[in-house]
């Protein structure tokens, strides 16, 4: 394929940018750098791929800005072959890079429409190995239970703990916790009933909503 179709070089800039902001983590960086940003992007924004900044994609959702996506995918430490859920397919980017990262991949949209959208896509671009659920996040997927990791990436209003009896002792959730503004936690199960929380910079994600839609 054409570069100016990949847009490889715009990807390296980005990469810069983030490696800027205080990303280490080379294995996300190279993730984000091979991944094309701009095909998960509806057409009217696809030109502005390579910026550091969140879009929507329809239905009042938002493709996270790449870092925070560096940001979420760095704290949760995925190695290969690990299970991990997300929680908030929205346009399957994250998805994406968890499975170049070589993860097994759960994924979980609560609105119809960008879980038909998104899951086709996927299938499209050679991801058919993530699997995509149509349900209500909040719930997760006790039938696939335990996880490795589970990532949510929309703004919660605070930990949801049916989740984290969905982690394998060990494993690790991060997610934006708050209302207006989010703080990052990375909590860690290191017990049948024991959980040691972690607590990082501030974001702003679309709300974590109970229920489908
Ligand atoms: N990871 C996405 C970010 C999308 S924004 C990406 O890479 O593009 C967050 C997404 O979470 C939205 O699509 C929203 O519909 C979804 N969401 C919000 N609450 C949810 C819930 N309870 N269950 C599943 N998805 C949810």
């Amino acid at each position: 394929m054409k570069d100016s179709y990949l847009q490889k070089g715009k990807r390296r800039k980005l990469v810069a940018v983030i490696r800027k902001k205080g990303i280490r983590d080379e294995r996300v960086l190279k993730a984000i750098e091979e991944l094309p940003r701009h095909f998960f992007m509806a057409k009217d924004f696809e030109s502005w791929a390579y910026e550091d900044k969140a879009f929507p994609i329809g239905n009042e959702q938002t493709i996270s800005q790449p870092f925070t996506v560096a940001y979420q995918t760095a704290l949760l430490d995925v190695h290969p072959r690990e299970k991990v859920l997300e929680i908030g397919t929205g346009s399957g980017y994250q998805a994406a890079i968890l499975s170049l990262l070589g993860a097994r991949v759960y994924t979980i949209e609560r609105q119809k429409a960008l879980y038909d959208k998104t899951k086709k896509l996927l299938k499209k671009l050679g991801f058919g190995g993530i699997r995509v659920f149509y349900k209500d996040g909040y719930l997760g997927l006790p039938e696939f239970a335990p996880f490795h990791k589970i990532l949510i990436t929309a703004g919660a209003p605070e930990i949801p703990k049916a989740l984290l009896e969905q982690l394998k002792i060990g494993g690790k959730m991060v997610v934006p916790v708050g209302k207006e503004v989010q703080t990052m936690y990375c909590i860690t199960r290191t017990g049948e009933n024991e959980y040691e929380e972690e607590t990082f910079a501030d974001f702003r994600f679309v709300p974590f909503l109970k229920g489908t839609q």
